[in-house]
C-alpha cells in the first residue's frame, strides 16, 4: 500500500501533487530549519480514494492518523488524549494550486468539556474558553453546515444579556455559552464529539468533501485546475496568537502585491487567531509596527522572509503567528499579485540576479499583459466626474457598472447583458460566482488582504476595499454615502488604482504602454522565432498595431473600402450596372476612393509587410433589402424599382457563406479585383516617388482550386505590371499569395505553392469549414457542448489541433515539398491565443497575426512558445 501520511520531516516542496502546495511547503521549511509547527499530512490521493468511496477511510486509515498522533505526541512532549500538558492540533486543507479561502480549516482541535477545564489551569480561563468556542464555531460549520454567524449571534446575545464582553467572563458564564453552542448543535440532529479522534477524523473527512463544494468548484473552472486533484489534510500542532498581549497572528507578502515595489507588505492583530486577520473584525496594523511592537519576533520575521524569497526565488506570502513573544510560521505560498506586480517583480528579480531574463520571460502569463493594457479612466473626463467616496486600492483597473448587493443579483444582471459593481460590506467565498462575473467589486469593510481583495487580485478584477464612508444595506438593497443614496441599479465607476468611486459613467482609455512592458517584451522578442503582425485596416488600428510592436500587418481587409454612404453608392452601381459605361463610372469612382486609402494605410506601416486582401464577401451584403431603401437606391441611379428589386433577388444566396464570393467574385467580375490592385499599385507608386518603399502582399481568399489562383494571379500580373509601364517607373517589389481557408486547399496545398508566393491559413473560416460549424450560430450549442464534455473549448477560440491543426500541418509540409522558404502565416482569430500559438511554433509557421491589443502578449507567448 502506498503510504497515506507523511511528517513535515518526510515531504520536500516536489511533493506538491500528494501533499498540496501548503503541506508540501511546511514540509520546506521545516527542512530549512525555520520555526513551524509540527505535524503531518494526509494525502491528496486518500482524498480522491474517500470522495471516490466513502468506505476508503477504515479501520486502517484511522489507525494510521492514530499513529501519526502518536509520534507528534512523541515529538511535543504534550498528549492529544490526556487531560495533562494538552496538544491541540488545527486541521488545513491544502491543494497543489493554492486556492485561498476556497475551502476548510478547523483549529485547536482537541478541546471538550473536560479538557477545555484541564487547558484553562494550565493557561488562563479566558483563553482556553475562546478557544474552544472557536472549535465548536469552527467545527459546527465545516463538518455540519451550521453557519458561523449563528454562534456569533448567541455569543452577542450572551454578551448584552450579561452586559460584559466574552474577555471578563467569570467560568461559569463561559460555560453557559458553550452550552448554547452545544445546543445549537443538537438543534441540527448533531452532536459535538467530545473524544479528540473523533472530531479529527471527522474534521479529516469534512476537509477532503470541501474540494467539491461549489465555491472551490467554481475558484477550479476560472483558473482552469483540474478537479480530479483533491485536497491534502495537514493536521499542525497549534501555536497560540490568542495567548495575550505578546502574541498574535499575521499576514505578509515579501513584495507589494498591487504594485511590486519590493517593501514588505502586510498586517497583523495582536491577541487573536487564525482568520481574525483576515474576517475584517478588528482593524489589523501594518507590519511595520511589529517592530516596536513585539521587536524580537519582527527581527526573526525579516530574517525568514529573506530566506523564503531567496529559496523559493519568488515573491512569499506568509502567515505567521506569534506565541508568547516566539516567532511561528505557518504558510507560505508564491503570492498572489496583480498583473503590474506580476511584470515587476518578475523584472527585478531578474535584476536582482536571483532568476534569468529567461525564467523572468516564463514568469509572465500572456493574460498579465492583456490585463496591464486594460483600460484606466479617461484623466479629462475624470476631471469633471463626482467623486463619492474612497477606500483601498486593492486591485488596480477601471470600470463602469450599475451596482448590485449580491452574487445573485450579480449574476441575474450580466445574464441579461448589464454590466455590474458588487457592492458589499465584505466578501466570502460563498460570493465567488458574482465576483467572477464583476466588473468590480467594492467593499465597505476589509483591508488590503480581505477576501475581495485577494480574490479581485487574483482574477485582474479591478476592486476598492475598506471603503468606510459608505453604509452598505444588503436588504434594504441601498448604499448610503454622505448626503448621497444609491440603490440597485444605479450606474458608478470605480478606480481600482486609485481607490476613488464615482458617480455615473467615466470613459475609459488604454494606457500608455509602459518601461517595464517594454523592457519584458524586448526580451521576449530576442528569443522568439514566430514573428507577430496584426490583423489591421483602420489607420488607427494600423497606428497602434505598430505602437504594440506588430512586425507587419498579416491581414488587412478591404471591405470597409466599399462602405460608407457615396462607396456604397458606387458598389452598388457597378453591381447593378446595365451597360459598360455605368461600370467604368463606378469603377472610376471607387479606384480614387482605394487608392486615397492604400495610401494612407502603406504610409502608416512604412516598409514593414502588409497582407491585402481582395475583396472576399457576396455581392448580396453591398445591396439594401428593405423596401424604401431599394426606392431610394432606385431613384439615385434612374432606374425603376420593380427592375432593381429583381436584381437584388437574382443576387440572394441560400447559402452566401458557402456562395459568390472571396475568388469567385474574382473570376466572374475581374474588374473588381483589377480596380483593387490597380489602385495598391498606384499607391505605392506616389509613395515610392516620396522616398518610401512599402511591401504590398497580395492575398486572394477562399482559393480551393489551383487553377483559380493561376486564373486570378495571372490577371493581377497584368495589371500590376501594366500600371508600373503606365507610370514609366521601375516595377516594385509585391507578392501575390493566398489564403487557405478551405480544407481541399490544405491538402492540394503542394500544388497551391508552385504558384502563389506566401500562403496565410485563416482559420476562422478554415474552422467553419472543417466542422461544418457556421461561427454565427455556434453560440446556440457550444456551451451545451462545453457542459456535457463533448468539446473542451470553443475552435473558434483556441485551434483544434487534432482536426484543423492536422489540415494546417499537412498544408504546410505539402508547401514546404514544393518551396522550401516560403513565407506561411496565421490570420485568423486563433492566431493571438497562447495555446495556439504552441503549436504554430511546432509546425513551423513563420508569424501568426492578431488584432492590436492582442499584440504585446502574443509578442510574450512566441517567445514562451520558445523557451517553454
Ligand atoms: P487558508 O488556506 O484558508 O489560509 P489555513 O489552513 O492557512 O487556511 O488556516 C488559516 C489560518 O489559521 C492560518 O493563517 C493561521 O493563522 C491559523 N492556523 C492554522 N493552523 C494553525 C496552527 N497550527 N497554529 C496556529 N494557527 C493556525
Ligand atoms: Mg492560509
Ligand atoms: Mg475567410
Amino acid at each position: 500500500m502506498e503510504k497515506l501520511i507523511y511528517t513535515f520531516h518526510e515531504g520536500r516542496s516536489e511533493n506538491k501533487d500528494l501533499l498540496g502546495g501548503k503541506g508540501a511547503n511546511l514540509a520546506e521549511m521545516t527542512h530549512l530549519g525555520l520555526p513551524v509547527p509540527q505535524g503531518f499530512t494526509i494525502t491528496t490521493e486518500c482524498c480522491m480514494n474517500y470522495l471516490a468511496d466513502a468506505a476508503f477511510f477504515d479501520e486502517q486509515l484511522k489507525a494510521e492518523v492514530l499513529k501519526a498522533i502518536q509520534s507528534l505526541e512523541s515529538e511535543t512532549g504534550k498528549s492529544f488524549i490526556s487531560d495533562e500538558n494538552i496538544l491541540l492540533v488545527s486541521v488545513r486543507s491544502g491543494a497543489a494550486f493554492s486556492m485561498p479561502g476556497m475551502m476548510d480549516t478547523i483549529l485547536n482541535l482537541g478541546l471538550n468539556d473536560l479538557r477545555v477545564q484541564a487547558f484553562a489551569k494550565l493557561t488562563n480561563v479566558n483563553f482556553a474558553f475562546d478557544c474552544y468556542r472557536r472549535l465548536l464555531q469552527m467545527f459546527g460549520d465545516v463538518v455540519y453546515g451550521i453557519h458561523k454567524e449563528q454562534f456569533n449571534v448567541l455569543l452577542h446575545q450572551t454578551e448584552s444579556r450579561l452586559n460584559k464582553k466574552a474577555a471578563d467572563f467569570n467560568e461559569a458564564e463561559h460555560v453557559d455559552v458553550i452550552e448554547l453552542y452545544k445546543n445549537l448543535f443538537l438543534k441540527n440532529k448533531v452532536a459535538f464529539p467530545q473524544d479528540p479522534m473523533e472530531q479529527l477524523f471527522e474534521a479529516t473527512k469534512a476537509v477532503f468533501k470541501s474540494w467539491n463544494n461549489q465555491r472551490a468548484k467554481v475558484y477550479r473552472d476560472l483558473h482552469h485546475i483540474p478537479h480530479h486533484l483533491g485536497t491534502a489534510v495537514n493536521v499542525q500542532s497549534m501555536v497560540f496568537g490568542n495567548s495575550g498581549e505578546e502574541s498574535g497572528t499575521g499576514v505578509v507578502f515579501t513584495r507589494n502585491p498591487s504594485i511590486g515595489d519590493n517593501k514588505l507588505f502586510g498586517e497583523f492583530l495582536i491577541n487573536a487567531q487564525g482568520e481574525d486577520v483576515v474576517a475584517g473584525i478588528r482593524t489589523p496594523e501594518p507590519i511595520e509596527s511589529l517592530q516596536t511592537i513585539l521587536p524580537e519576533a519582527y527581527n526573526d520575521f525579516i530574517k525568514y522572509s529573506n530566506k523564503l524569497e531567496q529559496h523559493y526565488k519568488d515573491m512569499q506570502d506568509i502567515e505567521f503567528t506569534v506565541e508568547n513573544g516566539k516567532l511561528y510560521i505557518l504558510q507560505t505560498r508564491n503570492g498572489k499579485r496583480t498583473a503590474k506586480a506580476t511584470l515587476k517583480i518578475a523584472l527585478d528579480l531578474a535584476a536582482e540576479g536571483l532568476i534569468s531574463k529567461k525564467e523572468a520571460i516564463m514568469r509572465v502569463s500572456p493574460e498579465v499583459i492583456d490585463q496591464l493594457i486594460h483600460p484606466v479612466f479617461d484623466t479629462e473626463k475624470l476631471i469633471t466626474a463626482e467623486a463619492f467616496a474612497a477606500g483601498l486600492p486593492a486591485s488596480p483597473g477601471a470600470a463602469t457598472g450599475v451596482i448590485v448587493f449580491t452574487a445573485e443579483k450579480a449574476k441575474e444582471y450580466t445574464a441579461l447583458g448589464k454590466k455590474v459593481i458588487l457592492v458589499r460590506q465584505e466578501t466570502s467565498p460563498e460570493d465567488i460566482e458574482g465576483m467572477v462575473v464583476s466588473e468590480a467589486i467594492v467593499t465597505s469593510r476589509g483591508g488590503m488582504t480581505s477576501h475581495a481583495a485577494v480574490v479581485a487580485r487574483g482574477m485582474g478584477t479591478c476592486c476598492v476595499t475598506g471603503c468606510e464612508a459608505l453604509s452598505v444595506n444588503e436588504t434594504s438593497k441601498t448604499v448610503l454615502c454622505g448626503s448621497h443614496t444609491l440603490t440597485e441599479g444605479d450606474t458608478i465607476s470605480v478606480d481600482g488604482s486609485t481607490g476613488s468611486l464615482y458617480l455615473g459613467e467615466i470613459p475609459t482609455i488604454v494606457p500608455e504602454n509602459d518601461q517595464s512592458l517594454q523592457q519584458l517584451l524586448t526580451w521576449a522578442d530576442e528569443c522568439a522565432e514566430l514573428k507577430v503582425r496584426a490583423n489591421a485596416e483602420t489607420l488607427q488600428d494600423l497606428q497602434t498595431a505598430i505602437d504594440f510592436g506588430a512586425t507587419g500587418i498579416g491581414l488587412a481587409r478591404t471591405e470597409h473600402m466599399f462602405f460608407g454612404e457615396e462607396r456604397v453608392l458606387e458598389m452598388r452601381r457597378l453591381i447593378l450596372a446595365k451597360d459598360e459605361q455605368e461600370v467604368q463610372f463606378a469603377l472610376n469612382k471607387l479606384l480614387g476612393f482605394q487608392q486615397e486609402d492604400f495610401y494612407q494605410m502603406l504610409k502608416t506601416v512604412q516598409d514593414k509587410p502588409m497582407v491585402i486582401r481582395l475583396l472576399d464577401p457576396p455581392m448580396h451584403e453591398f445591396l439594401p433589402h428593405d423596401t424604401n431603401e431599394i426606392k431610394s437606391l432606385a431613384e439615385q441611379l434612374n432606374r425603376h424599382p420593380s427592375g432593381v428589386e429583381k436584381q437584388i433577388e437574382q443576387l440572394q444566396e441560400t447559402n452566401p457563406m458557402l456562395g459568390h464570393r472571396g475568388c469567385r467574385l474574382g473570376i466572374t467580375e475581374p474588374l473588381i479585383y483589377q480596380m483593387q490592385v490597380k489602385a495598391i499599385f498606384n499607391s505605392a507608386i506616389q509613395l515610392a516617388e516620396e522616398g518610401l518603399t512599402v511591401c504590398p502582399e497580395i492575398m486572394v481568399p477562399l482559393i480551393s482550386e489551383k487553377e483559380e489562383l493561376d486564373y486570378i494571379k495571372n490577371f493581377l500580373t497584368e495589371t500590376i505590371e501594366a500600371t508600373f509601364k503606365e507610370h514609366q517607373i521601375e516595377p516594385l517589389p509585391y507578392e501575390i499569395g493566398t489564403m487557405i481557408e478551405l480544407p481541399r486547399a490544405c491538402i492540394i496545398a503542394d500544388q497551391l505553392a508552385e504558384n502563389a508566393d506566401f500562403f496565410s491559413f485563416g482559420t476562422n473560416d478554415l474552422t467553419q469549414m472543417t466542422f461544418g460549424f457556421s461561427r454565427d450560430d455556434i453560440g446556440k450549442f457550444i456551451n451545451v457542448y462545453k457542459e456535457k464534455q463533448i468539446m473542451q473549448q470553443d475552435p473558434f477560440q483556441v485551434l483544434d489541433q487534432s482536426g484543423v491543426g492536422e489540415l494546417i500541418k499537412l498544408a504546410v509540409s505539402k508547401a514546404r515539398q514544393t518551396k522550401e522558404n516560403m513565407m506561411i502565416g496565421i490570420c485568423g482569430e486563433v492566431g493571438g491565443n497562447p495555446e495556439s500559438i504552441g503549436f504554430f511554433q511546432q509546425i513551423g509557421i513563420d508569424y501568426v497575426s492578431c488584432s492590436p491589443y492582442r499584440i504585446p502578449a502574443a509578442r510574450l507567448a512566441v517567445a514562451q512558445a520558445v523557451l517553454g
